[in-house]
């Protein structure tokens, strides 16, 4: 199936739609960009109106689920996909829409905790290489080895000159990984801090959602501007060409699904990942009875 031939779309809304393979460019974080979150809108839409954006994102997740049976059946390739973000900013839900477009034999998700006593013996790296796609696969990372210049940073987990030294080693990282077929792309989902106040407290509010609700979670809020710092120079140092951030407004979540729908779908689109070839031995004509 191509992209945009037989989709389904509501064609009212079609001729007042933004281009969405723009949004790739516009938020990609340019390597070595100065990333200020202090000035960053995360209430932004691009020009994209609800109705239409979610529209588009149907359309968006069916190409990502054609890209990615080619990308299993092709099993040459992988795709590591990392989310951050602040608590509440919408790992999960990112996760839970964007993979309704996939075949979770494909799709593992891993999240990444407070590291074990195991994981803790070794190098911070060593739990996170343990789990990165296998060809084939789209592996999607909810948190990552950007803990360790997160959280570790800003509860002083290790000193300054341990985690200072880190971003290069993440680089290295991903261009080891790049260079070994796994395509790298990481998204920071980005809401302020009255936008998590919101969330925390409908969190609080719903019976439903209570237990997600800890005390521990206004802590962590009452360190938001070193949050904020460690997410800036993490953005500011570790995108590269072949594992980029992309900085996603994600105060309303029909923007932030658009958006990671899409460029998710431009990544692996532009790895053009194909069927195999049918085997030597199968006839052209065969009719099976
Ligand atoms: P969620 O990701 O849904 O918030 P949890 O509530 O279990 O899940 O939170 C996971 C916790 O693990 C987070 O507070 C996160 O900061 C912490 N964590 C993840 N990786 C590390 C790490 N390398 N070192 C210390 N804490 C970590």
């Amino acid at each position: 199936m191509q992209y945009g031939s037989t989709m389904t779309s509501d064609p009212s809304t079609r001729d007042r739609r933004p281009d969405p393979s723009a949004l790739r460019a516009a938020l990609r974080v340019r390597p070595a960009a100065k990333v200020s979150l202090k000035h960053f809108d995360a209430g932004a839409t691009h020009g994209w109106e609800k109705p239409v954006a979610r529209d588009e994102t149907e359309r968006q997740l069916e190409r990502l689920a054609d890209l990615q049976d080619r990308l299993w059946a092709e099993a040459k390739r992988a795709v590591l996909v990392v989310l951050q973000g602040i608590d509440a900013a919408g790992k999960d839900g990112t996760i839970k829409k964007v993979m309704t477009a996939f075949n979770p034999q494909g799709s593992p998700v891993t999240s990444f905790k407070v590291p074990s006593v195991e994981e803790l013996a070794h190098d911070y790296l060593w739990r996170v290489h343990k789990a990165v796609p296998r060809k084939g696969e789209v592996g999607i990372f909810n948190r990552s080895h950007y803990e360790d210049v997160l959280v570790v940073r800003v509860h002083e987990l290790v000193p300054r000159r341990v985690w200072s030294g880190r971003y290069d080693q993440i680089n290295d990282f991903e261009r080891h990984l790049a260079a070994n077929g796994t395509t790298v792309l990481k998204f920071f989902l980005a809401i302020d801090k009255d936008e998590q106040r919101a969330r925390f407290q409908a969190r609080y509010d719903d019976p439903t959602k209570r237990w997600k609700f800890a005390m521990g979670d206004l802590e962590e809020r009452a360190r938001w501007d070193a949050y904020q710092a460690a997410f800036q120079d993490a953005l500011s140092r570790t995108s590269t060409d072949v594992a980029p951030w992309y900085l996603i407004p994600a105060n309303r979540k029909w923007f932030r699904d658009l958006a990671v729908a899409t460029i998710l779908g431009e990544t692996i689109s532009d790895l053009d990942p194909r069927y195999p070839p049918v085997a030597t031995d199968v006839p052209p004509d065969l009719v099976i009875d």
